[in-house]
Formats: structure tokens, C-alpha cells, sequence
């Protein structure tokens, strides 16, 4: 980003316009197939829309319980027992947002004093690093290498100090596909203990595992106390425009975390909390069936994208897949991605975007999977013209 923006205060200058957005807008130019921005062309199951309509109809449109409403708060208490068997308290220690999105802000509002230090992993997600700039504390980042993605030890320890609030980890991870494995979350959970600092998990992509097993932070030992877990309902139910997250987290620490959330957006809309209290609930038929559908996906599109020429760097978890470029002769992600759409018709992401030093992420490129077949195929079927076009 060159220049100063107008208007903008200090802490927000740099960051422009989100990749999504862009990307989105030339997609819609050029009439392109959007692998881009992480959104289903689908939608949820219908139950879960009559049970949004339904709530309408029975005048669940007020504002409600702030820290969301008791039959969510419930259901949510539900899924973390049954899938992770973790007990947390429904009315301290569960509180519901506007999406992970919100989540993220309010966590980081919440706890960070002016200077604190907050660890991410890069790529990261690019609200952590406007969240963290807009708290007025400083990510110390340690960067996560393909084709495994795994972080160097030493990099991760070094990046600790005095000043760290928190360790931010985000698994199953956006955008590599990565799944931090056990040993990892054992080394960062005692780094942790160790440090007496607390840690926030993403786990929005929580169901979307193919390969090794999503394992909670939380679940490892002397975790619970001090992690705040953060999940959506956008990615599990495809209902990415409804905007409903929670945290769990110890009651102190949600009372910290609410107190921000009330001067944010207060409470979050009421009838898809009701509609998504009914969605967790919904049986182990419903998640086996999202992951063999997400994997038929994933394997369709690193098929093609194989076939097109790209070295695929196969995703073991959420909905995005990596290339690397270089085999088609482009070495510059952010080049590649703002012409595709016009050249060949197709829109993905550059990743190197989700990078402090953007040299990392130079030559890879993120397709969503998250898409009917139709445009899976059509999309592989015109990025096959790129090999032809390779300089
Ligand atoms: N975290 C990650 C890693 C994401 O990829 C996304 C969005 N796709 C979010 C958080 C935001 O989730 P929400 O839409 O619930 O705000
Ligand atoms: N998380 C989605 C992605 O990674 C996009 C979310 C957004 O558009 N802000 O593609």
C-alpha cells in the first residue's frame, strides 16, 4: 500500500480495501468464476432456514439476551461436550457475536492494554492484524513454511516476551489448509503455561477436516483456564451472511470479553441465533455428510488444478487449497490473481497478502472449494489455457 489515506487514523492506515472485496468486485467485472473470497454458492440445509423464517414468524425480532440467547448459548454448551467433551457453563462462560469476525475484535479490545504483544501465525487471517492494530497492541509473528506449513520451535518461542498478552492460532488454517497437529498444540499449549499467557483459537473450519484430527487447545491440559475459543456458524452450516460466533472461554475472562461485545454490536440477530441453535443440534449424519462432500470437492479441484499445471498443496483441512505458480512461470501472486479474471475468467486469492514479509507468499495462490461442481469444472476447464499462455 503506497501513500496515506485521508481521514484514516494511524492505526488503520495501511490496510486499504480487503483482498475479498477486490478480488469479489473483479470477479464481478469480468463475469468470472469466483474461487475466491470463502463463500458457498450454495446453501445450508433448508430445515435451518424454515427454523430462521419460523423464528420471524414467532417475533423473535428485538433485541435480545447480549451475550445471545438462551437456546443457542445452549446448544453451543451441547456441541462442545459432544464433540470435544468439554463443559462449559452456558450463561458465564459462552457469548455469542456477529461472526468470528466480531469475536476476534471483541477478544482483542477485551484484553490488550496499549503495547501488548500478540503472536500470530503468518499467513494469517487478515482481520487478526487490523484487530490487533485497532486494540493498539503488536503482533510478533512467526511464519508457517510450505509445503507442511509447520513453524520453526525456536521462532515461536523467540517470539514470546514479557509483553505477550496472548498467542493467536488459528486450526484448521486459513489460508495453507493446515491442521496443527497434536505435537504442535502440545508445544504451544505448554509455552503457554510456561509464559502464563493466554491463548485464542479459531476454529471456524472446526469441521472441515480431512486428514489428522481437529484437536481444541482447550482440551490439553491446564488449556481450558486459559484459552478462549472461538467458532461461527458461517463455514459449518453454510450460512456465511448470517454472522453468528461465539466464544468459550472461563467466566472472568467472558466477563471481559462481554464487557467489549456490549459497546460493539450489544447483541447479534436474533432469529439465526434461533435458527443456528436448531443447526448444532443437528445429527452425526449432517457433519459426516458435510466432510465426504468437502472432500469430494477438495479432491475434484486439486485434480484439475493439478491438470492445469499448478503444484497443489494438498489441504488436510477448511475449504481452500494453495498452488504453487511457478510451474506455469509466474512468480508473483498478487499480479497473477488481478489479471486472472479478465485473462482466463476465474478469480482466486493471493495469499501474500496474509504475510508481514509478502516475499513469503509470493508464489502461491488460494482457490476455494466451496463451490458447486459446475463452476469447479468450468473453472479447471479455463485455467487450462494458462499452460499454453506460460512466459
Ligand atoms: N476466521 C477465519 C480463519 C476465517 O476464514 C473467517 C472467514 N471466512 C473468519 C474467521 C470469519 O468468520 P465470520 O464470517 O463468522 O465472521
Ligand atoms: N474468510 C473468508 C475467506 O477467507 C472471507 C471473509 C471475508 O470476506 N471477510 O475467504
Amino acid at each position: 500500500m503506497s501513500g496515506r489515506q485521508p481521514h484514516l487514523n494511524a492505526r488503520l492506515q495501511g490496510f486499504g480495501t480487503t483482498i475479498f472485496t477486490e478480488m469479489t468486485r473483479l470477479a464481478i467485472e469480468h463475469g468470472a468464476l469466483n474461487l475466491g473470497q470463502g463463500f458457498p454458492d450454495f446453501d445450508g440445509p433448508e430445515s435451518i432456514k424454515e427454523a430462521a423464517i419460523e423464528a420471524i414468524r414467532a417475533g423473535h425480532n428485538q433485541y435480545c439476551r447480549m451475550a445471545g440467547i438462551p437456546p443457542l448459548i445452549a446448544a453451543i454448551s451441547e456441541h462442545q461436550r459432544r464433540f470435544y467433551d468439554l463443559s462449559y457453563d452456558p450463561e458465564s462462560e459462552i457469548t455469542v457475536y456477529s461472526g468470528a469476525t466480531e469475536a476476534i475484535f471483541a477478544v482483542l479490545q477485551a484484553l490488550c492494554e496499549v503495547g501488548d504483544e500478540i503472536v500470530l501465525f503468518e499467513p494469517y487471517y487478515d482481520s487478526y492484524r487490523a484487530s490487533v492494530s485497532m486494540a493498539g497492541a503488536v503482533p510478533r509473528l512467526v511464519t508457517l513454511r510450505p509445503p507442511s506449513f509447520a513453524y520453526d520451535p525456536a521462532e515461536l518461542e523467540a517470539a514470546i516476551t514479557p509483553k505477550t498478552r496472548a498467542i493467536l492460532l488459528n486450526s484448521p488454517h486459513n489460508p495453507s489448509g493446515k491442521v496443527f497437529t497434536r505435537a504442535e498444540l502440545e508445544h504451544i499449549a505448554e509455552l503457554c503455561r510456561r509464559h502464563d499467557i493466554l491463548a485464542i483459537t479459531d476454529e471456524v473450519y472446526e469441521h472441515l477436516v480431512y486428514e489428522g484430527e481437529h484437536v481444541p487447545l482447550a482440551t490439553l491440559p491446564g488449556m481450558r483456564e486459559r484459552t478462549i475459543q472461538i467458532s461461527s456458524a458461517g463455514k459449518t452450516f453454510s450460512f456465511t451472511g448470517w454472522k453468528i460466533g461465539w466464544t468459550c472461554a472461563p467466566p472472568a475472562i467472558s466477563a471481559a470479553l462481554r464487557c467489549a461485545h456490549q459497546f460493539i454490536t450489544f447483541c447479534t440477530a436474533n432469529p439465526f441465533q434461533h435458527a443456528i441453535a436448531h443447526a448444532l443440534r443437528l445429527g452425526d449424519d449432517f457433519y459426516g455428510e458435510l466432510v465426504a462432500d468437502y472432500r469430494r470437492r477438495r479432491d475434484r479441484l486439486c485434480a484439475g488444478l493439478q491438470s492445469a499445471g499448478f503444484e497443489v498443496l494438498r489441504p488436510a483441512g477448511t475449504y481452500f487449497a494453495l498452488t504453487d505458480i511457478r510451474p506455469l512461470g509466474h512468480d508473483d501472486d498478487v499480479e497473477f490473481c488481478r489479471s486472472l479474471p479478465a485473462r482466463v475468467g476465474v478469480a482466486a486469492i493471493p495469499p501474500s497478502v496474509f504475510y508481514e514479509g509478502r516475499h513469503e507468499g509470493r508464489h502461491l495462490v488460494r482457490w476455494a472449494f466451496c463451490k458447486s461442481d459446475a463452476v469447479l469444472d468450468g473453472a479447471i476447464a479455463r485455467l487450462q489455457g494458462l499452460r499454453g499462455a506460460a512466459s
